[in-house]
């Protein structure tokens, strides 16, 4: 599991451009791969072989002009929750403000790393105007340069040196799930119907509050770990429906489970912020398995689940080979089925196909419609493999990768899902030189 930290501060200080640079490198591959319309505000980034996840909490504000103090305030509560480091910035041009001040006297407080972080001093004389930043209280600072760069090393340095060290994984092998969802989604109202009682409770793994989210189950004849979120909500003050609340509430989650349970609300609808948790689901390589519950609520005639299904897969373009289940945790209708959905989905994950039996398939079909000439060029793909990862990925190996394009990576995605079964879960294709 790695660390997840959050990048603070008042609009207009240069919080996303610290982003942008510090996930650069890493999300050009993942955009060159896959096409698809991004949260640009959550990615992964790494320093000296140490990777953590970076939120940039500004990015969840909209109209950043006007934005209310109060609001500020609430996003840094929860980056104090939901964060194991801070990076607060300020802007040297504009000197210490008001708002500032604020924000330091909440992460004077806090009991985790704080790192304050003078932006814009694009040269030296800027150097020595930073000292007034020691008046926030909150000692040391890094002057860096989120344009050009500068300082940053220094401040990466830094912030791994103080990013806690994360115990190693419990190495049990039973599914990890996590329940994720916009807030109201019914997401404890599903794991309370899951549960039923408290005699299906196995193991409580003990922990500190915030790391102990796996729970054992024993239900159905499955045994999982449920990936929960609730013990980290009872310590939220912050109750808003934020988009940035949801999506910093699920990665912590996200992260350190094999299958995530999507739950949205079938009232209100497939929207941005629960699609945003989909790509977040997607971009770590963890199975899917959607729920539409509070289908209870929901009129039905015999066209309603086709509609549902089609307006669900619509949004989830092109990674649309997700399995949907229409649960009421209030009535517990299909909540067996939910849980069944994502043990398949497991299997899914980790189903290994051998090479010899990838390339029986593969070879005839890439034959049969090969790569369209490309610059004149004609790619000859001479075999694939499954790569022996934890996720599926798979490499064709031919003689000018760099001519392959998105829409024939997607369909040989495509042939693959049809003659395997890769049912709730992303696929990464590579191309190789050989
Ligand atoms: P955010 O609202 O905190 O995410 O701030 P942005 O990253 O959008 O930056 C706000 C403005 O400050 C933009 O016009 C940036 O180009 C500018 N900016 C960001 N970093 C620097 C820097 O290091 N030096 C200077 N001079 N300007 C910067
Ligand atoms: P969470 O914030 O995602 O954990 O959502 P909750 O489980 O707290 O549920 C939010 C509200 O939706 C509560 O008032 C629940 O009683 C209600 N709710 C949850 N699931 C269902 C359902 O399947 N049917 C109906 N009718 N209401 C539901």
């Amino acid at each position: 599991m790695s660390n997840i930290v959050a990048i603070v501060g008042r609009p207009n200080v240069g919080k996303s451009t610290l982003f942008n640079r510090m996930i650069q490198r890493r999300e050009a591959i993942v955009d060159a791969t896959s096409g698809v319309t991004r949260d640009r505000h959550y990615g992964k980034s790494d320093w000296n072989g140490k990777e953590f996840s970076l939120i940039d909490t500004g990015g969840y504000v909209v109209g950043s002009d006007d934005i209310f103090e109060q609001e500020i305030d609430k996003q840094v509560e929860l980056a104090i929750d939901e964060a194991d480091a801070i990076l607060f910035m300020v802007d040297v041009e504009a000197g210490v403000t008001g708002m500032d001040e604020d924000v330091a006297k909440l992460l004077r407080k806090v009991n985790k790393p704080v790192l304050l972080v003078v932006n814009k001093v694009d040269n030296s004389m800027r150097e020595a105007q930073a000292v007034e930043f020691y008046s926030l209280g909150l000692g040391e600072y890094y002057t860096i340069s989120g344009m050009n760069g500068s300082g940053t090393g220094e401040l990466l340095d830094a912030l791994i040196e103080a990013l806690p060290d994360k115990p190693e994984e419990e190495e049990n092998d039973l599914p990890r799930f996590a329940v994720v969802g916009r807030p109201n989604a019914g997401k404890s109202s599903f794991i309370n119907a899951l549960i039923g009682e408290e005699r299906y409770i196995v193991t409580d793994i003990a922990g500190t509050t915030r790391d102990s989210i796996d729970t054992k189950y024993d239900r159905f004849g499955f045994e999982f770990n449920l990936v929960d979120t609730a013990g980290i909500r009872r310590k939220s003050k912050v109750k808003e429906d934020l988009e940035f609340y949801s999506v910093m509430r699920s990665v912590r989650a996200i992260e350190h489970c094999d299958v995530c349970l999507l739950v949205f609300d079938a009232t209100r609808g497939f929207d941005g912020q629960v699609q945003n948790i989909f790509w977040l689901a997607e971009r770590n390589h963890k199975g899917i398995v959607i729920l539409v519950n509070k289908w209870d609520l929901v009129e039905k005639d015999n066209r309603t689940v086709k509609e549902f299904e089609q307006m669900i897969r619509k949004e989830i373009e092109p990674f649309t080979d997700v399995p949907i289940v229409f649960i009421s945790a209030m009535t517990k209708q299909r909540i067996f089925k939910a849980i069944e959905t994502a043990v398949e989905v497991y299997k899914n994950r980790s189903n290994r196909i051998s090479t010899s039996k990838l390339n029986d398939v593969m070879l005839p079909i890439i034959e049969n419609q090969p790569p369209p000439a490309y610059k004149g060029k004609y790619v000859k793909i001479k075999f694939c493999t499954q790569l022996p990862t934890k996720y599926p990925q798979f490499a064709f190996f031919c003689n000018l990768p760099q001519y392959l394009r998105d829409p024939y990576k997607r369909f040989l995605e495509n042939k693959l899902r049809e003659h395997f079964n890769f049912n709730g879960v992303p696929i990464t294709i590579y191309f190789r030189k050989k």
